[in-house]
């Protein structure tokens, strides 16, 4: 487990600076919370989770990870922002998160379904998509043991 960690803590300092930007603690912080975790999480569950973190500095943070394709956010069912760590594929300002997020309407926990893909949503012409939300709701499989 520590061992694990410890390969985690390298990739994210790593995939940071891949991006251009420089490995903080609150940097790797984040990404490693949200690595390790197998639901999207709240700011709020970051502050948490990270403890003596200044908001603002969070919310930066969050707001940097999203623009160069290391986080994608989503808004639950309940109005809230969850962030996530993104597809490898994902880069600054083109995205590839048009899987399903799945919220468990027991344990409220939002999960990327990474192999569910958008089905090919037809446009009108004259529309072009940027995003795609595509949210399923259910009872997830830690709450349906
Ligand atoms: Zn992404
Ligand atoms: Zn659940
Ligand atoms: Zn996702």
């Amino acid at each position: 487990m520590l061992h694990l960690q410890y390969i985690c803590g390298v990739n994210s300092a790593e995939q940071i600076r891949a991006r251009g930007l420089k490995a903080t603690p609150v940097r790797t912080g984040v990404l490693e919370a949200l690595q390790q975790s197998d639901a999207a999480m709240t700011t709020h569950e970051l502050e948490t989770l990270l403890g003596k973190v200044d908001r603002i500095t969070l919310y930066r943070v969050l707001k940097d990870f999203c623009e160069s394709g290391l986080l994608h956010k989503v808004t639950g069912p309940d109005g809230v922002t969850r962030f996530a760590v993104c597809h490898n594929s994902c880069h600054r300002q083109a995205h590839a998160d048009d899987h399903v997020h799945f919220t468990c309407t027991n344990c409220q926990k939002m999960y990327c379904l990474a192999h569910t893909h958008n089905p090919g949503l037809q446009l009108p012409r004259g529309f072009s998509m940027t995003t795609v939300q595509i949210l399923a709701e259910g009872i997830c499989h830690q709450c349906n043991q």
